[in-house]
């Protein structure tokens, strides 16, 4: 019986200093390492990188794959605005990343984890088996990947937001590496302003990203204002409690001098009455923060509704009297860009791809 050879590593794992070990080596000189590491964070093939010697081409493509994701489906939402991508991993895993076009800047939603661990109830991808830890290349491969597309249309990627399957800081390590790799001026050169990183409350995980030296962007999914509350509806509230979360999240602000973003699914009955406006009024008034809100989309199996649009311009209104800034997510941003657990990949059937299908992936809501 033949035994399929293992799949090449893919390049995109090698940091830059390993790449020009890896030219060094074979006689190639050092900066041509940096033409591949630009090349990378287009996406580019290896026939497309076509300032290199034919030589070193083929070595590339006889040591290494460019990419350890493939595209397995995608589907074209708000009239072409959003792309929802679904990629394989080695080990047959899938994630998915969202890209949405908008007048002036194009981010992308991107998964840090197959399934999540947190188990949020409200949550599509908590609902799922917990899979394993995205490797830091198979993070930077969705932001590399979307470049590629984005270019082809003249645009450019802007924003990263780490909202898409799985607890970003449960992944601290590969999360941060893709994240210098992310605002590496050789690479993509976005702005760490411009990355936002979302957390259901990992507080000592909150506090060593404040010490990083990354002015990025803090989503802290919060949903909930009183520990009994939070308790069920984001399970690791049991082990760090609102007190401290919203004392690491103060550090993180204070340290990295950026305001935190406070995410607030909005659960029909649960989360939107005037105890709840209260609460969350007393939790975070006179705080560096923005209390986003999202109207949860339904989920199936889920014991929760979506508010009526009534009742959210109501509870809006409650926040804003209280001193809050506030914004209400729209449709779009709820489905494309809704904080992390918004989205769940199943496996696809046989013949799915092939017929052209949507990926079997299902918006939730976000954290
Ligand atoms: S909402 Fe976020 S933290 Fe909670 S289960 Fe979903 S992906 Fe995990």
């Amino acid at each position: 019986m033949a035994i399929d050879a293992p799949p090449l590593p893919p390049l995109s794992a090698l940091s830059l200093d390993e790449l020009r070990g890896w030219m060094t080596v074979r006689g190639h000189p050092s900066y041509r390492a940096r033409q591949v590491w630009r090349h990378l964070a287009r996406g580019a093939a290896f026939e497309e990188m076509s300032d290199l010697p034919l030589e070193l081409r083929s070595q590339l493509a006889a040591s290494f794959r460019p990419r350890s994701l493939v595209e397995v489906a995608r589907v074209e939402a708000d009239g072409g605005a959003t792309t929802k991508l679904l990629y394989r991993l080695d080990g047959e895993a899938t994630v998915e990343s969202v890209i949405m076009r908008y007048p002036r800047r194009t981010s992308l939603c991107i998964s840090s984890q197959v399934g999540c661990p947190i188990r949020c109830p409200f949550c599509a991808t908590g609902q799922g088996p917990f899979g394993r830890n995205l490797r830091p290349e198979e993070i930077v491969d969705q932001a590399f990947d979307a470049a590629r597309r984005l270019a082809a249309e003249g645009r450019r990627l802007s924003h990263v937001v780490f909202m898409g399957m799985g607890e970003p800081l449960a992944n601290y390590e590969a999360v941060l590496r893709a994240v210098r790799r992310l605002v590496d001026p050789l690479g993509p050169g976005i702005s760490p302003r411009r990355i936002t990183v979302s957390t259901s409350g990992l507080v000592p995980r909150i506090r060593r990203l404040a010490g990083e030296g990354l002015p990025l962007t803090l989503a802290v999914s919060l949903h909930a204002a009183r520990d009994e509350l939070r308790d069920v509806l984001v399970p690791i509230n049991r082990r760090y409690p609102l007190r401290e979360l919203v004392a690491a999240a103060d550090a993180f602000a204070e340290r990295t001098g950026r305001r935190v973003s406070y995410e607030w699914v909005l659960l029909a009955g649960v989360n939107d009455t005037e105890r709840d406006a209260e609460e969350l009024g007393r939790l975070l008034r006179g705080r560096l923060a923005h209390v986003n809100l999202i109207p949860f989309n339904p989920v199936p199996d889920a014991p929760f509704r979506e508010p009526a649009p009534r009742e959210v311009r109501r509870f809006t209104a409650r926040l804003r009297a209280r001193g809050l800034e506030v914004t209400v997510r729209d449709t779009r941003g709820r489905e494309g860009e809704a904080a992390c657990g918004q989205l769940r990949a199943r496996t696809l059937v046989d013949g799915d791809e092939a017929r052209g299908l949507p990926m079997r992936s299902e918006v939730a809501h976000t954290r």
